[in-house]
């Protein structure tokens, strides 16, 4: 398929074809490469052009099953995305054992989430209110974390969320692979970006 030609590896690659992934998108075909290559990247693309896989395929690719701690982060502003979120990333790794998978979000239990942390998933999305909650009763740490995402940048601005980002960015090790994903780019996401991702490279597909 047209995914053979971006350096997967051969368990993604069947996996996309069970799923019937025959061509990467626009965003996939030009993002990819920069992603596994470790760069940060802020990406302009919209729900529907297939951005869950475009950082959900590197993430899984790196991910150590063997390692129960957080080891990427992906932060949206809704719980509706959350668990869209989850559910690709589910499809996409089922090839990789022990592989664990968290959302967290606002308006639902607190502790049900803190009881599921006894085991950490090795990669976690949130809302970001219901992780600060987290962050600040210790029910889990982000010092392991090797990546972020910020999805839907310009939602989670628009949603005055930005108090809440800086807050988290301060829980998570200034040495990782920053990415960013937003529909639109107005000023407030550009200083997001510049704030947030060390040289990035910057995608338009
Ligand atoms: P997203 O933009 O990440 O919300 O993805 C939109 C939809 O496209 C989801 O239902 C994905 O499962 C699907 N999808 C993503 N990448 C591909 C692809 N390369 N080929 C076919 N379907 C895809």
């Amino acid at each position: 398929s047209g995914f053979s030609k971006l350096p997967l590896s051969e368990n993604l690659l069947q996996n996309l074809r069970l799923l019937a992934y025959t061509q990467p998108t626009a965003i996939q075909q030009e993002a990819i490469p920069f992603i596994l290559a470790g760069k940060d990247v802020a990406a302009q693309a919209e729900t529907g052009s297939g951005k869950t896989a475009t950082y959900g395929l590197p993430i899984l690719q790196h991910i150590d099953g063997n390692v129960q701690q957080v080891q990427a982060l992906v932060i949206v502003p809704t719980r509706e995305l959350a668990t869209q979120v989850r559910e690709e990333l589910k499809r996409l790794g089922k090839h990789i054992q022990s592989l664990k998978i968290s959302a967290v979000y606002g308006g639902h239990s607190f502790s049900e989430e803190e009881k599921s942390f006894r085991h950490p998933p090795q990669i976690l999305i949130a809302t970001p209110g219901r992780l600060l909650d987290h962050l600040r009763r210790n029910t889990v740490t982000l010092q392991t974390v090797e990546k972020l995402v910020i999805d839907e940048a310009d939602k989670l601005l628009e949603m005055n969320f930005e108090e809440e980002l800086n807050q988290l960015l301060a829980f998570l090790p200034k040495k990782r692979q920053s990415l960013l994903f937003s529909a639109t780019l107005p000023d407030k996401v550009k200083m997001l970006i510049s704030q947030t991702l060390v040289t990035p490279v910057f995608i338009q597909a």
